[in-house]
């Protein structure tokens, strides 16, 4: 049998959907095809300045080195003041594990924490790779389902789908791909629910700089002092600061964790790159102006394809609180033809909008929905009204002049 020599945990893996859309549509465009990609989450603008400088210092200060597994002294200082200031709890530089990439961080942490078996409750609709995370890690995924898109998750849902082999329970607010925020007081009976039943929590927070609310997203590490010990809190450069390609996210955990997490790293990866480590210091210690810069312009973006979204036919979605998705219920497309083709999914949807009119999206299915897709606003506002024009012509004609 063809890939008989695969391990069961590889053979058992999807790939990431939302990677997967996104070289789709690079490859089609290195074909020449003018493709419009809403498919991958990340920020379109540059690294700013200040940022590239301190990396290229780093090159040139002979700063090539292995650093400390866990990272630099210096950033993981850096980190645990963010944290401290971001949860409202207390962290230390011990209480930090520097990796490349929050995606990373999270794999560490259910490797550190999970045991074959151990269930991982994951409200649904989630960011595709925790499912496949928890899995690799011989865990468990319990999906935890919300209503849709609209409400990120009611604690009384997650107290239903708790079992005595409940380990963890895996929040994001604001969430990719809804874009919703957890309200802060069910932040709170969250927080008082795993301390009733005894479990632990990871918290990825990477999106909290980038919400659209009055207040900043509530962090669940700041509720009690169980759930400052028993929340692994997870956030990264990638969002934040747009860098992305760079590979920089950290875990703030307590110490105990921490270490087994560091001894983990340091027996896989060694450390992060010491010039992204260089760069992601100049980044929490420089000015932050360039984040409410990009956050600004990103709420513009989301009440623009919030407006433009919600004009197409069949198309239904809430208004994003956070993040950089806007997350449609397309159900009324079901089973109608499409340009001559029958609907039955939303990836069906998605592959005619990519053949028709070349916009790129990703379908809800590996998100956990049969119902929607989720298309990212990472892109300029032009492209956005440009990629909604397209899809109402497909909608109203089933093709696009133009482009065929
Ligand atoms: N968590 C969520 C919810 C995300 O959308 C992403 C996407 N990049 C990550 C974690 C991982 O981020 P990175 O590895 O680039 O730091
Ligand atoms: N998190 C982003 C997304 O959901 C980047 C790709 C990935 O790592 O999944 O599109």
């Amino acid at each position: 049998m063809p890939g008989q020599f695969l391990s069961r945990k590889v053979l058992d893996l999807s790939p990431s959907a939302t990677i997967a859309m996104n070289a789709k549509a690079k490859k089609l465009r290195a074909q020449g095809k003018d493709v419009i990609s809403l498919s991958v989450g990340e920020p379109d603008f540059r690294t700013p300045r200040h940022i590239c400088e301190a990396a290229m210092r780093a090159v040139e200060d002979g700063q090539h080195f292995y650093t400390p597994s866990a990272g630099t002294p210096e950033l993981r200082q850096a980190v645990a003041d963010t944290l401290s200031r971001d949860t409202g709890a207390s962290y230390s530089p011990d209480m930090v594990v520097v990796s490349p990439g929050a995606k990373y961080s999270i794999y560490l942490t259910l490797l550190a924490l999970l045991d074959p078996g151990d269930e991982v409750l994951i409200p649904a609709p989630y960011w595709v790779s925790y499912p496949e995370i928890v899995r690799l890690c011989g865990g468990v995924p319990v999906l935890v389902a919300t209503d849709g898109a609209v409400h990120p998750l009611s604690p009384a849902a997650v107290a239903k789908a708790i079992t005595p082999r409940s380990k963890l329970l895996i929040l994001n607010s604001p969430s990719n791909p809804s874009g919703q925020v957890v309200p802060p007081e069910d932040i709170g009976r969250l927080g008082a629910l795993i301390e009733e039943r005894g479990i632990w929590c990871l918290s990825d927070e990477v999106y909290n700089r980038l919400s659209y609310g009055r207040e900043p997203p509530r962090s669940i590490a700041g509720v009690s002092p169980y759930c400052h010990a028993h929340t692994v809190v997870v956030n990264g450069c990638s969002k934040t600061y747009a860098m992305t390609g760079w590979r920089l996210g950290w875990l703030g955990a307590r110490r105990e964790l921490a270490a087994a997490v560091d001894s983990l790293q340091s027996q896989t990866t060694s450390n992060p790159s010491a010039i992204t480590q260089a760069a992601a210091l100049a980044a929490l210690q420089g000015p932050q102006d360039c984040v409410e810069e990009m956050r600004r312009e990103f709420q513009i973006r989301r009440d623009l394809i919030h407006r433009l979204v919600n004009a197409l036919p069949g198309f239904s979605s809430a208004c994003p609180e956070g993040a950089f998705y806007v997350f449609p219920d397309i159900s009324q497309l079901l089973g109608r033809e499409i340009g001559g083709r029958l609907v039955n999914t939303p990836s069906d949807f998605c592959e005619i909008a990519l053949e028709r009119a070349l916009v790129a999206m990703v379908s809800g299915e590996p998100f956990g929905t049969d119902r929607h897709v989720r298309i990212s606003f990472a892109v300029r506002q032009e492209t956005l009204s440009e990629a909604c024009r397209r899809l109402g012509e497909l909608l109203a004609t089933g093709r696009v002049a133009g482009l065929d």
